[in-house]
This record gives structure tokens, C-alpha cells and sequence, in this order.
């Protein structure tokens, strides 16, 4: 391998995963625009029934994005302001944003220092007389530990409404052996069609997805202006719609999914062996009860120097993030749900360790080398 080559790496690389898909998409939007059928029809149905099939749900409801799929599904259980809500502190804001926009109250929990998802333990410590709900997070493409949550949630008769925004794809195992997808286990799931997701568009989108028929049917209606016919309005909704054409495109790369999954997995398997005896990088902990599709490839530095890290690996004009620097708690517009000076201890240590690395399905045992070498260099 030549060092002196110029590489781009990229943290996703959009481009390159739609030049192998070229052809397919660029048919299905041109073939969208010479239907003029913008908004709705059978593209729209067509994706929602395929993903419904994929996932091994009754219903899937599209709409405009991931932030507005959590909403919908908040507003639909009819809960009243001041009920509290659980939610992980180590989440991406839309998460408890949209728990605060309905006037509920967020209850911020702690996650587990290994899997990154919500601590089940936690439950049972913040439970009150206003708990009605729980939103666990698959955070970087890893399910939750769904069968004790559901089973606290029965229990305490709370609904769930899982943020799959970054593990569509993902599987769950129950004790008894039973899977399910992520995403169909909770009373609704979320996921965000945001370009940089495992299922990504090429503009916004988003979808929820249940198993009750009457819970679907409230959500429709209020992704559509809580109408129940055309012009009559039962009830307060808003407009939140996924457009034909991103239909168009997800529906082909939907086909793509678990190909793409394999592909992160590789990634994250070529990562890991790179990574292997170096006692400054804690590489990503499989869950025993879910497989992983890598939204992010995400390891925990313990020297302390991640900030000198990233601008070394920036020299080098390799990208990297930190996804999140700070917990919900500390964030200035939610910190009075917070008490001063209380800490969730493994949220404190992932927002001072964690740093992922460029994964996306366009990765390389080259590219891979030249980013952990460079990693490995800076520790060395
Ligand atoms: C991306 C994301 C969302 C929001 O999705 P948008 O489509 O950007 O609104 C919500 N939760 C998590 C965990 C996410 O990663």
C-alpha cells in the first residue's frame, strides 16, 4: 500500500453505495416523475407493505422522519401533560425532544457501560404513579434488552414505543428462542429514513410500525391532520408525509438491507482485529440477546486523549465523531427535568470515551488498515 496515495475517507459514503444501485434507482425516480404522483400512491403503499413483509409486522405507516414518527407515536397513546416518560440520558435529542414538545416529562435513565442501551435495573428506581411510558433507544444498531423492558412494562401497564432510528434491520432473541425485529416488539416502533441511516433516502423520511390495528389506525390519522375522512378531523394531528420518490428509492434499497447489514458487520469484524490487545480501545461489546447492523462502529477510549485522537485523525483526513458529548441531563434545555448535581455514572463515562470510526457499506480492507493503522499509531 502506498502512503503517499491521497484517500477520501468518508464517515458514510452515500455516493458510493448508490453507484452500484445506479441504474435500479435512477428507473424508479424517473419513473415517479413521469407519474407526477408526488405524494401517496402506490409507491408510498408499496414501500410500507414491503417493509411491513421485511420486518414481520401488521403495519407500517410512513411518514416525514424519524423526530416526527416519535411524536406521532407519543401522541397517539393518549397521554396527558405532566406524565413522565422513560427515556436513556445517552440518546440522540429527538429522543426526549419530542416528549418535552407534548408536555410530558422526561425521565432520563442510565445505560448500560457495555451495550450502550437502556440499564433495565433503572426501571424499577424511577417508576412513579405518573409513569406511562418508556422509549428505549437500539442505539448504534443494537437492540435494547426488549424482554425484561416489555415485561416491566406489562407489569406496570406503561407502553413502549422503541426509537429504532439507527438498528432497522437488527434481531432480538427472547429466552425462549423466539426473534423479532427491532422495531416490532414495543407497542410501536420508530425509525428515521434520514440519508445516513442503515436504510437511508435521499432527502428525510420516516416510518412507525405496530402489530394493533387500532393503534395504526390512530396513527395514520394523525400523521394526516387527524383526519378521519377527507375534511372531517377527529382529532389533533399534523402533516407528516414520506414523498414518492423517496418511497421510490428506499423500496430499492430495501432490497439491499441485509446485504448492506453484512457489510457493516464485515467492517466492524475487520475493525475489531485491528483493534485487538490494545488496552486504550474497548471495542464494541456484542449483546447475548441481539445481533448488531452497525449504524456506527463505536469504541471507548480510556487513556483520556480522544479530543488529540480525532485531530490527529483529521491530519491524517480521517473523519470521526462523537456521538454524544454530552448527556441529555446537562443539555441547557433539559436540564431543569434534571436535579443539580445528580449523574447517571455509565453516561458520564461514554460521553467522555466514546469516538466512532467511518462505517458505512463501502468499506475496504484497505481503507480499514489505513484508518486503524492510523489509530494505532497515534496510541503507540
Ligand atoms: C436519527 C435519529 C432520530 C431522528 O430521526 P430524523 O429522521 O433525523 O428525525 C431519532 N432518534 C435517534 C436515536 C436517531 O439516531
Amino acid at each position: 500500500m502506498s502512503e503517499t496515495k491521497q484517500r477520501t475517507v468518508h464517515m458514510v459514503d452515500t455516493y458510493g453505495q448508490y453507484q452500484k444501485i445506479k441504474e435500479e434507482v435512477d428507473r424508479e425516480v424517473i419513473a415517479v416523475m413521469e407519474s407526477t404522483r408526488f405524494i401517496g400512491g402506490q409507491k408510498v403503499a408499496g414501500l410500507a407493505e414491503n417493509l411491513a413483509t421485511y420486518l414481520g409486522v401488521k403495519h407500517v405507516i410512513p411518514c416525514a422522519n424519524g423526530t416526527d414518527a416519535l411524536q406521532i407515536a407519543l401522541m397517539a397513546l393518549g397521554l396527558q401533560p405532566g406524565d413522565e416518560v422513560i427515556v436513556p440520558a445517552f440518546t440522540y435529542v429527538a429522543t426526549a425532544e419530542v416528549i418535552a414538545l407534548l408536555r410530558l416529562t422526561p425521565v432520563m435513565v442510565d445505560v448500560d457501560k457495555d451495550t450502550f442501551n437502556l440499564e433495565v435495573s433503572e426501571l424499577e428506581r424511577v417508576l412513579s404513579a405518573k409513569t406511562k411510558a418508556i422509549v428505549p433507544v437500539h442505539l448504534y444498531g443494537q437492540s435494547a434488552n426488549m424482554e425484561p423492558i416489555m415485561d416491566f412494562a406489562k407489569k406496570h401497564d406503561l407502553f413502549v414505543v422503541e426509537d429504532n432510528a439507527q438498528a432497522i434491520g437488527a434481531t432480538y432473541t427472547f429466552s425462549d428462542g423466539r426473534t423479532a425485529k427491532t422495531g416490532t416488539i414495543g407497542h410501536v416502533g420508530c425509525t428515521s429514513f434520514y440519508p445516513s441511516k442503515n436504510l437511508g433516502a435521499f432527502g428525510d423520511g420516516g416510518a412507525m410500525m405496530t402489530n394493533d390495528d387500532e393503534l395504526a389506525g390512530r396513527l395514520r390519522m394523525i400523521a394526516n391532520h387527524g383526519q378521519s375522512k377527507r375534511y372531517y378531523h377527529d382529532s389533533i394531528g399534523c402533516n407528516s408525509r414520506l414523498d414518492a420518490m423517496q418511497a421510490a428509492i428506499l423500496d430499492v434499497k430495501l432490497r439491499h438491507l441485509d446485504e448492506y447489514s453484512k457489510a457493516r458487520n464485515w467492517a466492524a469484524n475487520q475493525y475489531d482485529l485491528a483493534f485487538t490487545n490494545m488496552d486504550q480501545i474497548i471495542r464494541p461489546v456484542r449483546a447475548t440477546n441481539s445481533d448488531h447492523v452497525f449504524h456506527q462502529y463505536t469504541v471507548k477510549l480510556t487513556n483520556g486523549r480522544r479530543t488529540e485522537l480525532q485531530t490527529y485523525l483529521k491530519e491524517q483526513g480521517i473523519p470521526s465523531m462523537i456521538y454524544y458529548p454530552v448527556p441529555l441531563y446537562k443539555q441547557k434545555a433539559y436540564d431543569h427535568y434534571w436535579t443539580a448535581g445528580e449523574t447517571l455514572p455509565a453516561t458520564e463515562v461514554l460521553c467522555d470515551q466514546v469516538i466512532s470510526l467511518p462505517m458505512h457499506t463501502e468499506l475496504n480492507e484497505e481503507i480499514i488498515h489505513h484508518i486503524s493503522s492510523h489509530v494505532k499509531n497515534f496510541l503507540s
